[in-house]
């Protein structure tokens, strides 16, 4: 609630629609006990007093009432009128959407047939068309107003609900034997909320403008009852005479209306959840840079060179330093292994180099990436959209979301390739072929027009590496390719890589979390802890000696076949929360190994023998040895 009101106070013309309306609300409210003078009572000699005139300050109507007593009494009466049509619509209209989405078929097909016929009639003459029914009146107009506006919120909802029945979630309620009542009231509705809420904050003052409609035609109140359109219709004989009359109504409907609507709209952009966490703002074209220190010049070590990476979110006050300082390098047609748990920084390290990284809140505030000498970082959109893909591409962890539901996976790969060189259709289906081929999909001249929810998750993945490899890139970054597919799968898909780079001196960056996917891919690998590298050398080296505490205890995480009894360790405790990171390593507070030296200053990343070890204290021996 507090972040949607700082939300909705950041949109300056929301802010000042919203001021002004509740200017207007406290002076409705507080009408019955300010000293005004009675709206009703006529003093036919005091007719069309000017406005400021003595004891009329917004002056006198035909009938010598008192036009600033009106005024206050008629729209407490407008939006009093206003605002109860916009619930009772709201209300029927979200409950008749809930049950047609939700139920769906013939119960969709019926109602929704009879909301179409409603929709079918002008909204004005389908308002004039019940209150000529019912008869005149300011609760008529009430009724005609709320009916002509539930076909608007039933479609709204209907469309939302019918989005939401079919989602897991409400599944899982069915799954545990809850009656569809509480499935409505527990599931359904807290997520349609906001939508009626949005709904009503963008047709409320429609509503308003609506009723003062009919009361202007003496459709709404009668005389000699004011509200704000019955004001204007009895000033309309004087509008030339004496326009005051008519002035002081309308620049109160003007008003109302416009900081509703400002009102609404603020509403609108706050409570919608797209926007909610990148604020107001769009994500931009490419990470932003902020760079503070200077940058590192290359050293030609490698196709790809990262150093000193440091990439931030900046939410609100905080400061998320998710990669602090990180330095890889990866050479042609090698296969680099980044390991580490899960919120190490390792996504973001992966994303940070094609300036893939959400901005707002990302932030890349220090280091370089060198592509064959080239620096990447804050080099200009255009420049990166053309590497991406053709240079680098990524294969991410889920299949399913990085491919299109409705389009073939052929017609995906062609259009991958036809994001950097125009193809023709009959080449790009041949090559969509031959990718589908070089990833091992049997019967590939079948399978290219398949849609992805024909495939199984293993083969989805085979897609997602097809289309890494539709513009021949020289460096393919693996975000967990294989972490959502079986154990024989994820064999299958490694093998595929592993074949990849041989065939095509591809260099693969393979992120993961197992380091037995490591030891079966990778010649080089970096374990990464709390947004810094903690360890990087050969995958031989490492895997026989580890020598940072933290290597060491995640390797003791893995159970060995055929290794006999031993003990799985899990490693006590929680990373650090890289918001607050300590000061020394990281990783002391689960360290068994820690000095007090550890927490002190910052510890480097410093050879040691055969590798890169941040540690004070390294583990000395192999691990057979410790065994
Ligand atoms: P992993 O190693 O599991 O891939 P990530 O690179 O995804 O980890 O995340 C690294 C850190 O960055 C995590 O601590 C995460 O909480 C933080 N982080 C990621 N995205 C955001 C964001 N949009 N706002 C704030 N923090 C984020
Ligand atoms: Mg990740």
């Amino acid at each position: 609630m507090r972040a949607f009101l700082v939300l909705l106070a950041r949109n300056r013309l929301a802010l000042a629609g919203g001021v002004v309306m509740s200017l207007v609300l406290l002076l409705v409210l507080l009408t019955p006990i300010l000293p005004l003078a009675d709206p009703d009572v006529t003093n036919t000699s005091n007719r069309f007093q000017p406005i400021f005139s003595d004891g009329a300050l917004l002056g006198t109507d035909h009938l010598g009432r008192d036009l600033l007593s009106r005024l206050m009494w008629g729209t407490r009466l407008s939006l009093a009128v206003g605002f109860a049509a916009a619930i009772v619509a709201a209300t029927l209209g979200a409950a008749i959407g809930i049950i047609a989405g939700f139920y769906g078929g013939r119960t969709d097909n019926i109602i929704m047939r009879g909301v179409d016929m409603l929709m079918a009639f002008p909204y004005i003459l389908l308002a004039l068309a019940i209150v000529a029914a019912l008869g005149p009146g300011l609760f008529n107009a009430l009724i005609a107003v709320a009916a002509v506006n539930v076909p608007f919120f039933a479609r709204n909802i209907r469309g939302i609900t019918v989005g939401i029945a079919h989602k897991e979630f409400v599944d899982a309620a069915r799954l545990a034997g809850l009656s569809n009542t509480r499935i409505i009231l527990s599931e359904i509705l807290p997520n349609v909320i906001p939508v009626i809420v949005i709904a009503m904050s963008t047709t409320i003052g429609w509503m308003i403008l609506e009723t003062a409609g009919l009361s202007f035609l003496g459709l709404g109140s009668q005389p000699p009852q004011a509200d704000l359109g019955s004001m204007l219709g009895e000033a309309r004989s004087a509008l030339i005479t004496n326009p005051h009359t008519s002035i002081v109504p309308g620049m109160m409907i003007l008003i109302i209306v416009m900081s509703i609507n400002l009102l609404g709209d603020g509403v609108r952009d706050a409570l919608d959840p797209r926007l909610k966490s990148g604020a107001l703002s769009r994500p931009m074209a490419t990470t932003k840079v902020d760079r503070k220190g200077a940058v590192p010049e290359p050293t030609g070590k490698g196709l790809l060179e990262v150093q000193g990476l440091e990439t931030q979110f900046h939410v609100k006050d905080r400061v998320y330093r998710a990669v602090g300082g990180v330095d890889l390098h990866v050479e042609k047609g090698e296969c680099l292994g980044i390991i580490g748990e899960s919120g190490s920084g390792k996504s973001v390290t992966a994303l940070s180099l094609m300036g893939l990284v959400a901005s707002p809140p990302g932030v890349i505030t220090g280091g370089a990436v060198h592509y064959d000498g080239e620096d990447l970082i804050g080099a200009p959109y255009r420049r990166l959209r053309d590497m991406r893909g053709r240079n680098v591409a990524y294969i991410f962890q889920d299949p399913l979301a990085t491919l299109h539901p409705l389009y073939r996976v052929g017609d995906q790969l062609i259009e991958a390739i036809r994001s950097h060189r125009p193809i023709g259709k009959a080449e790009g289906q041949a090559k969509a072929v031959e990718l589908l081929r070089a990833v091992r999909i049997p019967n590939a001249e079948k399978r290219v027009s398949d849609y992805p929810h024909e495939m199984s998750g293993g083969m989805r993945q085979r897609v997602g590496i097809a289309m890494a490899l539709a513009n021949d890139p020289d460096i393919i970054i693996a975000d967990e390719p294989t972490t959502a597919l079986d154990v024989t799968v994820q064999a299958q898909v490694l093998t595929i890589l592993d074949d990849l780079r041989r065939s095509r001196g591809l260099a693969i960056v393979f992120i993961t979390h197992d380091f037995g996917v490591v030891a079966q891919l990778c010649d080089r690998v970096a374990v990464m802890y709390a947004g810094r590298v903690v360890e990087e050398g050969s995958t031989k080296d490492i895997l026989q000696a580890p020598r940072h505490p933290y290597t060491a205890r995640l390797m003791a995480c893995v159970p060995e076949l055929g290794g006999g009894k031993r003990r799985l360790e899990a490693i006590t405790g929680l990373p650090p929360a890289v918001d607050r990171l300590p000061e020394g390593c990281a990783f002391a507070d689960r360290c068994l190994k820690v000095q007090t030296e550890c927490r002190r200053g910052k510890i480097p990343l410093d050879w040691q023998g055969d590798r890169k070890v941040r540690c004070l204290y390294p583990e000395q021996g192999t691990r057979e040895a410790a065994e």
